[in-house]
């Protein structure tokens, strides 16, 4: 099926993010992390929590999207919060705790650092490095988390138009770290009645025409609401997207962060079912 909006031939005129660029390299890049690929024409799907709990929420959770097909555990232990009072995250133990569940599912972990003090500590543990929305522009930060040779996840700036946060991937492969995934997931715009974010799916083929770097669409924050996300995640596989990243909860009603946002892993395990027949149908199936 040739549906999905792709590349077009003809190259592009020599861009500011010189290395991040379409014509930088030979046709898409492929992210390798362990035994899991990003841009080699499958959809890799990244699932968890919005932070870790507990050793039973992170443990439940993890085997429920291990059995649905997810390939990667997401799950903050640094969180990046806008009231200084609400949960902040686990810290050192939910790292342990990441640990832990990958070496149980065999899953790779994504998790976000938020401070250039925290680096070589996530970087411990984790197989993916977040940069969150806040930090798309810390520009030190990307220059740290560059040097670790560490895959990074760079979501797009709550307010970031497109070419400043290809600018960002580029502060990252400028310091010779060429593994950039980059995240979509929602931008601030005048409409914020019916869902906490707009999710810019515009954003896909553009990135296309305009980078070679795996595209990664989270349909969790770029909602708000879990009702919408199931739909918004197909609109992704739909429009290009390389990777899916969703939060999932074992009880999402009593999670501690984004819980209105939040698959049930039942919730998640029917999306999976849904996304291999799309995926499949799209010639981009499920990895
Ligand atoms: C998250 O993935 O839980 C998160 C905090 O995302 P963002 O930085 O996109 O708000
Ligand atoms: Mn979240």
């Amino acid at each position: 099926m040739a549906i999905v909006v792709d590349v077009p031939a003809q190259p592009i005129p020599p861009r500011p993010y010189r290395l991040a660029q379409r014509g930088a390299r030979p046709g898409v890049s492929t992210v390798t992390v362990g035994d899991v690929s990003f841009g080699d024409g499958h959809t890799v799907v990244m699932a968890g929590p919005c932070a870790v709990e507990s050793r039973d929420q992170l443990l439940r959770t993890a085997r429920a999207i291990r059995a649905s097909g997810a390939r990667v555990l997401r799950g903050g232990a640094f969180k990046p919060r806008t009231s200084p009072y609400d949960f902040q995250g686990l810290g050192r133990e939910g790292l342990e705790l990441l640990a832990e569940a990958r070496a149980e599912t065999g899953l790779l972990v994504v998790t976000e650092v938020m401070d250039s003090s925290e680096v070589d500590l996530v970087a411990t543990y984790a197989d993916i490095l977040q940069i969150g929305s806040r930090n798309m522009s810390a520009f030190r930060l990307l220059q740290h988390v560059a040097a670790t040779g560490k895959p990074i996840m760079l979501k797009r700036g709550y307010q970031a138009t497109i070419r400043e946060w290809l600018l960002s991937a580029e502060y990252v492969l400028a310091q010779g770290n060429d593994r950039v995934l980059l995240c979509e997931r929602g931008i601030r715009t005048f409409d914020a009645e019916f869902t906490r974010n707009t999710l810019d799916l515009n954003a896909v083929p553009v990135l296309r025409q305009e980078t070679h770097l795996p595209i990664v669409v989270d349909p969790s924050h770029g909602t708000g609401r879990a009702e919408l996300v199931p739909t918004m995640a197909r609109a992704a596989v739909a429009v290009g997207a390389d990777a899916l990243l969703i939060e999932v909860h074992c009880d999402p009603a009593a999670a501690l962060s984004d819980g209105q946002q939040t698959l049930s892993t039942e919730a998640f395990a029917a999306l999976m079912e849904d996304l291999r027949g799309l995926g499949g149908y799209l010639g981009k199936p499920v990895a």
